[in-house]
C-alpha cells in the first residue's frame, strides 16, 4: 500500500483520482506504459467571466474547462456552478468523465467545467448572463464533434438552453448537438432529467441481487436531495425501501418509519431545501452517519466519505451517486469491513448515458420515446455492472478497480493504437 499515492480528508480531489488510477496500474499488462497519458489533463482553459450586475456594477467570475482525455471520441461532461469550484476540482470530475464513459462504452472521452459561483445568490438574469458569457468564452474548443457540455451541480435544462443558443448564434445556425441536457423542446431527450437517478437505482437493484439484500423494507440513506438523490429516493421508496434519512444544504431529517418521499420532493421544490420537512425528526448532521441502514446514497458533492466516517457506517452497500464522494483510505476500510461500494463511475453513469442517447437523437434528428429510452439506458447500466462485477471477481478486486481496469484498458489501447503524434 505504501506505494500508492496518498489521498484522504488532507488531499484533494485530483490526487483521490491519482489514488485510484495508481490501483489499477499492476493490471494493465502492456498497456502500463500508456497509464501516465492519465495523470495529467489534455488540455485546461481558465476563462474570466465578468458579467453586468443587475444593480449595474461588475463582477468577474472564474470558469474552467478541462478535457481530460480524447483519445476514445469528443470530450463529454458537465458544467459545475459551484462556490467551491477551482481547476484541481474541475480536473478530478473531467478525469472520472473519462472512466466513466468508456466503462459504458460510450464513444467519448472525458471533460468537464465550472464557474466558481454560488448560482443562488444571482437572480436569473444575471445567470443568464453568467452562462452565455461563460459559453462565449469556452466556445473555442467546444462542439458537437469536439466536447459536449451536459448539466452537473448547480445547473440545469434551462442553462444547457442558454448555452445552445449561444453556441448557436456564434456559429450562425442552431447546433442542437453542442449541449445534452437541454429542454426537451430544444433537442433534449425524454428521460434525461431523471435518468442519473434511475441509473442509480438500478445499479443498486442488480448490487443488491448480488449481494442477497431484499430492498423491501430495507432502510436507505440519501446525502444530496437534487436531481440525483430524490430521484434515487423515489424509485427506492416505490421498489418497497424505506427512505429513513435524507441530508441536504439545508439540514437533515429522519423517520423511522419511512419519509413519504413525493411528498419530500414537493416540498423541497416549493422551499429549497428539507429542513422543516413535517413528518420527519431534524437531527444533526454529523449524526446521519450513525444512523442504522442498510443502503448509502451519497449524492451530493465529493470527499464525504473519510476513515472515520466509513468505521461508523453500518450500510452493507454504499451507491455513489456523486462523483468522488469516497476517499480512497476510506474505500479500504469500507472493503475491510464487507461493504459494497458500487463506484461512482458506474453508479451514476445514467445521466451520460441518455445524455449519449440525446446527442445521437439531435445528430438525427429523430427522437426516441421514453420507454425505449429507459430501456436502452437499463439494458446498458444492467450489462456494464454485470461485467464490473465479472472483473471484480476474476481479478480479486475492489468494483472501483474493476471498472477502472474495464474503463483503462479500453482508453489505453485506443491510445497505442492511434499512436503517439508526430510518432
Ligand atoms: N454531470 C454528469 C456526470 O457527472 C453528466 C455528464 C453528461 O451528461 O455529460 O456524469
Amino acid at each position: 500500500m505504501s506505494n500508492l499515492s496518498y489521498a484522504n480528508e488532507n488531499t484533494n480531489a485530483w490526487q483521490t483520482y491519482l489514488a485510484q488510477i495508481d490501483r489499477v496500474a499492476p493490471y494493465l499488462g502492456d498497456l502500463t506504459p500508456y497509464l501516465d497519458t492519465l495523470k495529467r489533463p489534455k488540455r485546461a482553459l481558465i476563462v474570466d467571466v465578468p458579467i453586468v450586475m443587475d444593480d449595474g456594477s461588475i463582477q468577474h467570475f472564474e470558469g474552467y474547462r478541462v478535457q481530460h482525455n480524447l483519445s476514445r471520441g469528443p470530450g463529454k461532461g458537465g458544467i459545475r456552478y459551484h462556490p467551491s469550484v477551482d481547476l484541481n476540482e474541475v480536473m478530478a470530475l473531467s478525469a472520472w468523465m473519462t472512466i466513466k464513459t468508456a466503462v459504458l462504452n460510450l464513444p467519448f472521452g472525458g471533460a468537464k467545467g465550472g464557474v466558481r459561483v454560488d448560482p443562488r445568490k444571482l437572480s436569473t438574469r444575471e445567470l443568464e448572463r453568467l452562462t452565455r458569457r461563460f459559453t462565449t468564452e469556452i466556445s473555442p474548443i467546444i462542439g458537437p464533434q469536439k466536447d459536449i457540455p451536459a448539466p452537473d451541480v448547480g445547473t440545469n435544462p434551462n442553462i444547457m438552453g442558454w448555452m445552445m443558443d449561444t453556441y448557436s448564434t456564434g456559429q450562425g445556425h442552431t447546433v442542437t448537438g453542442v449541449v445534452t441536457g437541454k429542454p426537451v423542446h430544444l433537442g433534449g431527450s425524454l428521460g434525461r432529467v431523471r435518468a442519473t437517478g434511475r441509473g442509480v437505482f438500478v445499479t443498486g437493484v442488480e448490487a443488491a441481487k448480488k449481494i442477497g439484500l431484499s430492498l423491501e423494507g430495507s432502510k436507505v440513506v440519501v446525502q444530496g436531495f437534487g436531481n440525483v438523490g430524490s430521484e434515487a429516493a423515489y424509485l427506492f421508496n416505490q421498489a418497497g425501501a424505506k427512505v429513513v434519512a435524507v441530508q441536504d444544504h439545508t439540514g437533515t431529517i429522519f423517520a423511522a418509519n419511512g419519509l413519504d418521499v413525493k411528498a419530500l420532493q414537493k416540498y423541497v421544490a416549493e422551499h429549497q431545501g428539507v429542513a422543516g420537512f413535517s413528518d420527519a425528526e431534524a437531527i444533526d448532521n454529523e449524526a446521519m452517519w450513525d444512523l442504522d441502514m442498510d443502503i448509502f446514497v451519497p449524492a451530493a458533492l465529493e470527499g464525504q466519505i473519510t476513515v472515520a466516517r466509513a468505521e461508523r457506517l453500518t450500510a452493507k452497500m454504499v451507491l455513489e451517486g456523486a462523483n468522488g464522494p469516497t476517499y480512497p483510505e476510506a474505500d479500504d476500510a469500507l472493503i475491510a469491513r464487507g461493504v459494497t461500494i458500487v463506484p461512482d463511475v458506474i453508479c451514476n453513469a445514467g445521466g451520460v448515458t441518455v445524455s449519449y442517447f440525446e446527442w445521437v437523437q439531435d445528430m438525427a434528428s429523430y427522437f426516441w420515446s421514453e420507454d425505449e429510452i429507459n430501456e436502452r439506458l437499463d439494458k446498458l447500466m444492467i450489462n456494464a455492472v454485470a461485467d464490473v462485477w465479472n472483473t471484480a471477481t476474476e481479478k480479486g478486486c475492489s468494483l472501483r478497480t474493476a471498472a477502472y481496469i474495464l474503463a483503462c484498458e479500453r482508453i489505453l489501447k485506443a491510445r497505442k493504437e492511434r499512436g503517439i503524434f508526430p510518432g
